[in-house]
């Protein structure tokens, strides 16, 4: 995979229009355009997300940040195929998204996803053979090959209730990439963690991306861990989602949580989620 180009280098800068590629670049892996996502029930019509714009990059860590309510779950949702935009598109490599496939994978948080009754080898193999894209000995042979790269080998044989958070979600992780998807979709996996866990498994995330370098897509909305996590940040407003900005966080992590930059991103981003709608976040360039 090509490395992550930066098409925003100033950190923190504000993109004036997020995710609208550059003339000349179609780089972009995932291109979300103008999506509105609505339910309708008998007695509602719920608008969870407004005209989103943005785009993901191979080996981006996009995060999409915002408030409760504000339509994150829904637009991975959509992103994943299981929901039909009202308005606008989501495309994967230039193609329209219909409908849920392999090249889109959720990664659930460990204690949903993995079976207890299958080893780490066992359970990385199994959405591949159930799938039917891999068999016999080519399946067993890529399984290996996935555990060996988010370093697991030596659990290979061993049940998840054996195993840490960090490694249990390594296995999630290897799982999931067993199958080769384009892009990785995690929705808010830390949330229910108590503060010391969280931060490991936040760290685990960021040693295996950087082994790894996939694509990933990570709902959240900490502040803190949009920052932590993200290379990019999409920040939505208030229910119903749209834009507030698109942030640059590439600088900013682990290493660098007690410098003058990453307050000044955090305050900035702060700003962005607590403004009014008025329509003026774009204005505000060049504070962080
Ligand atoms: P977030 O993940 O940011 O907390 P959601 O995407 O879950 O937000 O929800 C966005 C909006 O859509 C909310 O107002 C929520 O109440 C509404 N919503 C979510 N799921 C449904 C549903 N199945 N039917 C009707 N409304 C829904
Ligand atoms: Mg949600």
């Amino acid at each position: 995979m090509p490395v992550a180009s930066s098409r925003r280098e100033i950190p923190g800068e504000i993109s004036q229009t997020p995710g609208q590629p550059e003339a000349g670049t179609s780089t972009d892996l995932l291109e979300v355009r103008g999506l509105t996502l609505q339910y309708k029930t008998p007695q509602h019509l719920v608008t969870a997300t407004y005209k989103v714009d943005f785009s993901v990059l191979e080996q981006d860590r996009y995060v999409i940040l915002g408030p409760s309510g504000c339509g994150k779950s829904t637009l991975l949702k959509a992103v994943g195929g299981f929901m039909k935009p009202v308005e606008g598109s989501i495309r994967l490599r230039g193609r329209e998204i219909g409908s849920p496939g392999p090249d889109r994978v959720m990664v659930f948080q460990e204690f949903e996803q993995l079976m207890p009754w299958k080893t780490v080898l066992q359970n990385v193999l199994f959405p591949m053979r159930i799938s039917g894209r891999f068999r016999g000995k080519d399946a067993q042979e890529r399984a290996l090959s996935v555990i060996e790269k988010v370093k697991l080998s030596k659990f290979r044989d061993v049940y998840p209730h054996m195993l840490s958070g960090g490694m249990k979600m390594r296995v999630a992780i290897a799982r999931a990439m067993a199958m080769e998807p384009d892009i990785l979709l995690m929705d808010e996996p830390f949330a229910a963690l108590d503060a010391l866990t969280r931060r490991k498994m936040q760290e685990e995330l960021l040693d295996l991306w950087d082994q790894v370098r996939f694509t990933l897509l990570f709902v959240t909305h900490s502040i803190e861990e949009a920052i932590l996590v993200g290379s990019r940040i999409l920040v939505l407003s208030p229910h119903p989602g749209r834009v507030r900005a698109e942030l640059d966080a590439s600088t900013l992590s682990l290493q660098t949580m007690d410098t003058p930059a990453f307050g000044a991103l955090s305050q900035r981003i702060h700003g962005l989620l607590f403004e009014h709608e008025t329509g003026t976040a774009q204005n505000k360039g060049g504070r962080a």
